[in-house]
């Protein structure tokens, strides 16, 4: 989903913004599991979409812009696409409020500058002082008066990155399996993400299999865990060959697979496990748990380690955790959405063939006996996995290395690289 996250100095308005923002559109708002108590979330509904905003007020403590602060705001910030600065629209501005503006500007998002309490059209005529934030036309609203909020949606859906995302998975629920070898850690993740009471919404048995699927909620998201009966029960009261059956049978159900890896216990079995979810079309987010155990100074060395044994795996996402100190859960399920909606891209037929135009001007495509290979024109017929449909002159000219060449330029021109996504060639005539 969409992320928006609204910053400011204290006593700006921002929580009253926030709550305007949600309660003019009937949205749900959750606590954050995990570290972020401080932050609060909630889902705006639009006419155009929906998009999860985060009100980062809890953070300040005092009028001070302190270090500490400034590192939650940076985690909020991280995968946020648009910035909403608040400022008051009645005061002078403050050194806060340019300390804020010189932080924002440093992080180069897309920043939208709101001056709150504007209750009156009148105090428009005072807003000039503003522009010395260096964003630009400030946006006047008023809470109280719910003035400017459709504007500011408005400024803030054109901020959004444009996507072709063909899901609701909101509405579906997106569903997560849980593995990994025995003893990685999966039942202590599994019960550090279900201990946040708040979450959970309901434990469901399934009726044709012994699996239980759980379901709870995030951020405004509902997702599934698939067969988490697989994941409770002891490596010991289950055959290995049945463990591993059941695994992969989460993962045929699963929309995204979350590896459970054990930073001490790596190697081939976890680049066995992430193929065989990869092979299915299903993404993979490494999960790298018992983090506690790894000393702040160690950190950079283990990680160093850990690419290199799982070097196969560098292009996906990880995310360091702990079932103990549950350092950073919430970024598992912000990933997982993310690995989910990038599963479900659907690059437009226009927009794929100009690529293949830029892809194949750079390179010599194959040819046999003189004769070059050509690509006539590319398709994406399906999502999850995208899958990418090329028609050409002679299917049988396609190397290794053309194929490698062009899986290459759709990871990182396309931007799928963290996605399993499939070529297919097949022939036509010219
Ligand atoms: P599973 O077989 O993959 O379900 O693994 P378990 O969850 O049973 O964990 C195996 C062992 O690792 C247990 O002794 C856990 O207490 C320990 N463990 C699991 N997660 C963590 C963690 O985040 N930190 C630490 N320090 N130990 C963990």
């Amino acid at each position: 989903m969409h992320k928006v996250v609204i910053v400011g100095r204290p006593n700006v308005g921002k929580s009253s913004l926030f709550n305007r923002l949600l309660k003019k559109r009937s949205a749900v708002v959750a606590d954050v599991p995990g570290v972020t108590r401080d932050l609060k979330e909630g889902v705006v509904e639009t006419d155009r979409g929906r998009f999860l905003l985060v009100d980062t007020g809890g953070l300040w403590s005092g009028d001070k812009w302190e270090k500490k602060i400034q590192e939650k705001v940076d985690q909020a910030l991280e995968d946020a696409e648009v910035v909403l600065f608040a400022v008051d629209g009645r005061a002078e501005i403050t050194p806060a409020d340019l300390e804020v503006a010189e932080y924002l500007r440093k992080k180069g998002k897309p920043v939208i500058l709101v001056a709150t309490k504007v209750d009156d059209p009148k105090h428009e005529h005072y807003l000039g002082p503003l522009y010395a934030l260096g964003f630009g036309d400030p946006i006047p609203t008023s809470s109280e008066h719910a003035r400017g909020l459709e504007e500011l949606v408005e400024a803030i859906w054109e901020r959004l990155p444009v996507r072709h995302i063909e899901t609701e998975p909101e509405v579906a629920g997106i569903r997560l399996a849980i593995v990994g070898r025995p003893n990685a850690g999966k039942s202590s993740l599994l019960n550090a993400i279900l201990g946040e009471e708040r979450v959970i919404v309901s434990e469901e048995a399934g009726t044709t299999r012994d699996a239980i699927d759980v379901e709870f909620f995030f951020g405004g998201q509902r997702f599934v865990l698939v067969d988490t009966a697989g994941i409770r029960k002891r490596p010991e009261s289950l055959v290995e060959e049945l463990a591993i059956r059941r695994s992969l049978r989460a993962m045929d159900e699963a929309d995204v697979v979350l590896l459970v890896v054990d930073p001490f216990q790596v190697g081939d079995r976890e680049l066995k496990l992430a193929n065989e979810a990869l092979e299915r079309g299903k993404p993979v987010l490494l999960v790298i748990t018992k983090w506690d155990l790894v000393s702040k100074e160690d950190a950079p060395k283990v990680r160093r380690l850990l690419r290199e044994k799982l070097a196969h795996l560098d292009h996906l996402p990880w995310v360091y955790t702990s079932a103990f100190t549950k350092q950073n859960l919430d970024r598992i399920f912000r990933e997982a959405v993310r690995l989910h909606e990038l599963n479900h891209t659907r690059v437009p037929t226009s927009e794929l063939n100009r690529w293949v135009a830029v892809w194949t001007s750079r390179v010599q495509t194959p040819n046999f006996k003189g004769k070059p290979l050509k690509i006539l024109y590319a398709t994406q017929p399906e999502v999850a996995p995208p899958t990418f449909v090329f028609f050409v002159n002679h299917p049988e000219f396609v190397t290794r290395a053309f194929e490698n060449y062009l899986k290459n330029r759709i990871g990182e021109d396309l931007g799928l690289r963290e996605v399993p996504f499939r070529l297919v060639f097949r022939g036509r005539r010219e």
